[in-house]
């Protein structure tokens, strides 16, 4: 049987017998979180079913057609669906939230929901709990996506020079509007990087070399408006002295001012 239950306002599911036994002896289900199966014909707390049983002891008359137009059905209770996707904690790779379970602040996707459960039965620490990268391993990524830029920047400056030579002749003003362009330009290109691999793969560059990445308040994907976003509030950052960026030092979530502004984090990878 296929089983579906509420967590933090989403719905969950489908877990089977096993998994659903599995997630309420952890107690992810309690008696009052809402489940629903298709012998049911609405969503009911768990522990109104039938108390201390288990699924499979539940014995719920099999469901008589719906007349009743607005009798719950799952996709039509009240819990958000986002679209978004998340990071599976079991294999680090992505998938839509759709398809994933959450435990707690966990996403789980479908393959590894087996796994994840077992580890639950056996009491392991599944905790997702985020692990915020301090400042140090920030700045080096910070350091080498700068190395980065540099070596772009400095090749595209050459090109821009040997244009500047080309011109030399012909007075100050193409070779000025050059320079605006050219400046212009490697503004672009600088958040373009920086919105294409966050936006892409959560992390610059620099920041993958670390093994860092940034996820949203709830360890989500970063999209590419808010990577684009968080380009330019950074910018905040530098022009407060740094201060937007020693910020990360005494928060308890070591957010910066830009972290702040898009309701980001910075945290280490799993692997
Ligand atoms: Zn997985």
């Amino acid at each position: 049987m296929n089983w579906y239950y509420a967590s933090q306002g989403r719905r969950v599911g489908p877990v089977d017998d096993t998994e659903f036994e599995a997630l309420v002896e952890t107690g992810a289900i309690t008696q009052d979180t809402l489940v629903w199966n298709e012998t049911l014909s609405k969503w009911t707390p768990y522990g109104a079913l039938d108390q201390g049983a288990t699924p499979s002891d539940v014995r719920i008359p099999k469901a008589e057609p719906r007349q009743e137009s607005n009798t719950p059905q799952p996709e039509q209770r009240d819990v958000s669906f986002t679209g978004n996707n998340a990071t599976c904690n079991e294999c680090g790779k992505r998938f839509a939230q759709d398809d994933m379970i959450r435990y707690q602040n966990v996403w789980v996707c479908a393959n590894c929901k087996p796994i994840f459960l077992q580890k639950l039965k056996e009491g392991a620490d599944v905790s997702g709990a985020l692990v915020f990268a301090g400042f140090w391993e920030r700045f080096a990524a910070k350091f080498l996506d700068g190395l980065i830029q540099g070596v772009v920047n400095t090749a595209l400056g050459a090109v821009i020079n040997v244009a500047l030579f080309t011109l030399g002749g012909r007075g100050g003003h193409a070779s000025a509007a050059i320079v605006v362009v050219s400046q212009l330009f490697q503004l672009a290109l600088s958040a373009a990087y920086t919105t294409f691999f966050v936006g892409k793969y959560g992390a610059t560059p620099g920041k993958m070399a670390l093994g860092l990445q940034i996820v949203t308040a709830d360890g989500g994907e970063v999209s590419y408006a808010r990577a684009l976003g968080r380009y330019f509030a950074e910018w905040l950052s530098g022009l407060t002295l740094t201060i937007g960026y020693l910020m990360s030092i005494w928060d308890d979530e070591k957010r910066t001012l830009h972290d702040r502004i898009c309701d980001t984090r910075v945290v280490k990878k799993k692997r």
